[in-house]
């Protein structure tokens, strides 16, 4: 098979793939590995030849929550504190890490959860903020944080105590924004209150996807924190900005079928996850500088139409699974974060 080295064209979007460490089945079926990680680059290993993805970085099986979120998410809350707004996605397979990667493990309650070694993006982000802006006295700030989740179009609020479904429509004040009626934002106060709004949204997300008997799986989680700062300058004057940035779980990979007959079939038959497909065709839009961003044709795209291009900063973290019998989603995985076809 030819090799292919696909290169990265943009400044905007930032691709980062992360292995997960082989899980008991794999253990036990002594499953082989069959991606290396050379540099930047993962090669993947095929019968007849290798395939080689090139990336920003690649976290491999022994990475820590701490390097993540150090490497990709420190430098993006300094854009936000500008006031620029940004989305991170997580994406890949089914059992490969996104909710680790975005939550990560809520085993503890302590003062510290935040910075427990098994703490995801959503948590540290949270409590870097706080220590950040608490160590700047000449800045006044809020943040805000609200949390969805989108199954097929459907939209729920995971902070609700309501079960309601949430609708969408656009500002009119603001062109190209879009806003959703009714969804809860919170203040957070410290980052103690973190360890709570994460378990109320996890538990929320249990007993929606019971009642709309409905697999996690399939669902995208959007968690999107907001900073609204006033400073005042030396000579007086009052700058005041506000930064957004969005951290999605999307759904599994596996919900995307590449074969356009086999697409037209499923979309039929309700199957196919519009806001996946969709979100790729933006990216790939935005990648190729196209003259048009596709961002109507999903309520996901257009949830995040501020926060994805122009002067945002947008990332995908590929979540993989080392072992060759995921070997087929596992490329689909580094392609669509690659190239976002
Ligand atoms: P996904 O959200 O992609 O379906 P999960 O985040 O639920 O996958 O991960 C599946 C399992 O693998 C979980 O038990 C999780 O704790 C574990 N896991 C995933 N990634 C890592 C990692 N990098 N290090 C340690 N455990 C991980
Ligand atoms: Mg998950």
């Amino acid at each position: 098979m030819a090799r292919s080295i696909l290169k990265k064209e943009s400044q905007h979007i930032q691709a980062f793939a992360r292995l997960r460490p082989f899980n008991k089945i794999e253990l036990e079926c002594h499953a082989k590995q069959c991606l290396e990680i050379s540099g930047k680059d993962i090669i993947v290993q095929l019968p007849h030849g290798s395939k080689r993805f090139m990336f920003d970085k690649v976290f491999d099986t022994n990475s820590k929550q701490k390097d993540v979120y150090f490497t990709i998410i420190a430098p993006i809350i300094e854009e936000v504190m500008k006031g620029y707004n940004c989305t991170v996605f997580a994406y890949g397979q089914t059992g490969t890490g996104k909710t680790y990667t975005m939550v990560g493990n809520q085993t503890s309650t302590s003062i510290s959860y935040t910075q427990h070694s098994d703490a995801g993006i959503i948590p540290r982000t949270l409590g870097h903020l706080f220590e950040t802006l608490k160590s700047n006295s000449d800045m006044d700030f809020t943040v805000r944080v609200s949390y969805l989740e989108m199954y097929n179009e459907i939209i729920i609020d995971l902070l609700s105590t309501e079960e309601k479904i949430l609708k969408i429509y656009e500002d009119q004040k603001h062109k190209g924004s879009v806003q959703i009626h009714g969804l809860e934002e919170v203040t957070v106060f410290d980052k103690n209150q973190v360890f709570e709004i994460l378990q109320a949204g996890s538990e929320k997300r249990k007993t929606a996807a019971t009642l709309m008997n409905t697999q996690s799986s399939r669902s995208h989680t959007v968690f999107t924190i907001t900073l609204h700062s006033r400073e005042t300058t030396p000579d007086g004057e009052e700058l005041v900005k506000t930064g957004k940035l969005n951290l999605v779980d999307l759904a599994g990979s596996e919900n995307i079928l590449k074969s356009g007959a086999v697409e037209k079939r499923a979309r039929e038959a309700g199957n196919i996850n519009q806001s996946l497909l969709t979100l790729g065709r933006v990216i790939k839009a935005l990648v190729e500088k196209s003259p048009h961003i596709p961002y109507r044709e999903s309520k996901l795209t257009r949830i995040l139409q501020d926060s994805l291009g122009g002067k945002t900063k947008t990332t995908i973290i590929a979540t993989v699974s080392p072992a060759s019998n995921n070997i087929e989603e596992t490329i689909s995985t580094l392609d669509y974060a690659f190239r976002a076809r």
